[in-house]
């Protein structure tokens, strides 16, 4: 194929999954023009702005197993954290003050009635501490409909919960079949959070063992098709406390899960064009350089760990997991000078709601907050990342 009827189908946002096959087969100069396309998919439907959400890891307790995760229940090789509501808040205003425009609170999933009242209790003392004008994304797992509902009432705006992998057979292979881990609960969870209102993100691992181009390709249809509003997706990267460990020399090498993960970023901007897509922090896992690689690619929104430092380390959902010893300020100033590094705007004081979900329902695009400072101000004052202390 020759570099114009590429190009010509790179621009389609109808691609079909053995388009996608092919695009995400491409290497090289052809790759390169993949994601020089997407970014120009970014700039033209939702501009050169990265937002920020201040990342509060808030507990590594986990009922679940999955086969894949360095806090799987069944690893007793962690020391398990649960923060207080005041360690969570301090953490909240520090973003708040910061002008990071909204949050993220991920924790192990637990699912009682404790947990749901626990976390309705803390969303409103956030809304409080912030006269709602933070932006709230919760990742807690599969919940009930009604402990969704109740903590959408309480202040949660959205809702960040990956499907792991749209292939059925390849999900069972990720999970014990203990009853808990089941695909058709989880896509039906995806379901009540949209339609309770939520701005929902899904996303996948890229890279698993036993997963294929076309498994990818169908992930990205799967996103497509249900219309989500953002996505957080980036490589599958191994503990090795997991019975998932044995299988690494069945996954793809490091440098192909980031090219994947890249081409990945790409195809989705390219085919959902106006969604919120997460540079993740597994991708700078890999590459030092990920998370901006990421985000010429397509993606528009990074996460900073706020998470008080001490426990990060807690946190291992995979080894090598980055940005283990700075402090928050740190971790912004580090951030800001990757943004700036690929001549992009930090949307500072931004809420940076999904544009695709404002459209979709008809909302006026509203993405700054009032009363905050306008894009261009500076973040922090304080020096710069330890741990990637590179030349900006
Ligand atoms: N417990 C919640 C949220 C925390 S886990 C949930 O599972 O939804 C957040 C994400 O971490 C998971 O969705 C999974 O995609 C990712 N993750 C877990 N283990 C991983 C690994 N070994 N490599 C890459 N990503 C991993
Ligand atoms: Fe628990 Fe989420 Fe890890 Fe599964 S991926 S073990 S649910 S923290």
């Amino acid at each position: 194929m020759n570099r114009h009827s590429i190009d010509d189908l790179i621009s389609r946002s109808d691609l079909s999954k053995d388009e996608l096959v092919f695009l995400l087969a491409l290497q090289g100069d052809r790759m390169q023009r993949l994601v020089e396309i997407a970014a120009r998919v970014k700039e033209k439907y939702v501009g050169n702005n990265t937002y920020l959400r201040g990342l509060i890891e808030f507990s590594n307790i986990c009922s679940k197993n999955c086969l894949y995760c360095g806090i799987r229940s069944d690893n007793k090789e962690i020391i398990r954290y649960n923060l207080d509501d005041q360690q969570i808040l301090k953490a909240t205003q520090f973003a708040y003050d910061n002008n990071f425009g909204s949050i993220v609170l991920q924790s192990g999933e637990i699912k009682s009635t404790s947990f749901t009242h626990r976390i309705e209790k803390l969303l409103r003392k956030i809304s409080r501490l912030s006269g709602g004008n933070l932006r709230i994304t919760l990742s807690c797992g599969e919940q009930t409909r009604e402990t969704y509902l109740r903590w959408h009432e309480a202040g949660a705006h959205r809702y960040l919960l990956r499907i792991e992998t749209s292939n059925p057979v390849l999900y069972e292979k990720l999970h014990p079949g203990d009853g808990k881990h089941v695909f058709g609960d989880r896509l039906a969870c995806l379901y009540h959070l949209k339609d309770i209102g939520y701005q929902v993100g899904t996303g996948v691992m890229i890279g698993l063992p036993f997963q294929s181009i076309q498994d990818l390709s169908d992930d990205l249809l799967f996103m497509k098709d249900f219309d989500i509003d953002m996505v957080g997706m980036g490589p599958y990267l191994e503990h090795q406390n997991t019975p998932f460990y044995k299988f690494s020399h069945q996954a793809p090498a490091l440098k192909e899960r980031m090219d994947l993960t890249l081409k990945m970023i790409a195809l989705l901007r390219i085919i959902m064009q106006d969604i919120n897509i997460a540079a993740t922090t597994a991708i700078q896992s890999i590459d030092a350089r990920g998370r901006e690689k990421a985000l010429r690619s397509g993606a528009n929104v990074i996460m900073p760990n706020v998470t008080p430092q001490e426990y990060r380390e807690y946190y291992a959902l995979y080894n090598g997991k980055p940005c283990m010893s700075e402090n928050e300020q740190a971790c912004s100033k580090c951030i800001e000078k990757r943004i700036a590094y690929i001549n992009g705007k930090l949307a500072i004081g931004e809420w940076g709601d999904s544009q695709h979900y404002l459209k979709k329902n008809k909302a006026s695009v509203n993405l700054i907050k009032p009363g905050l400072l306008q894009p261009g101000s500076d973040l922090l004052s304080n020096p710069q990342c330890a741990q990637h202390r590179q030349k900006f």
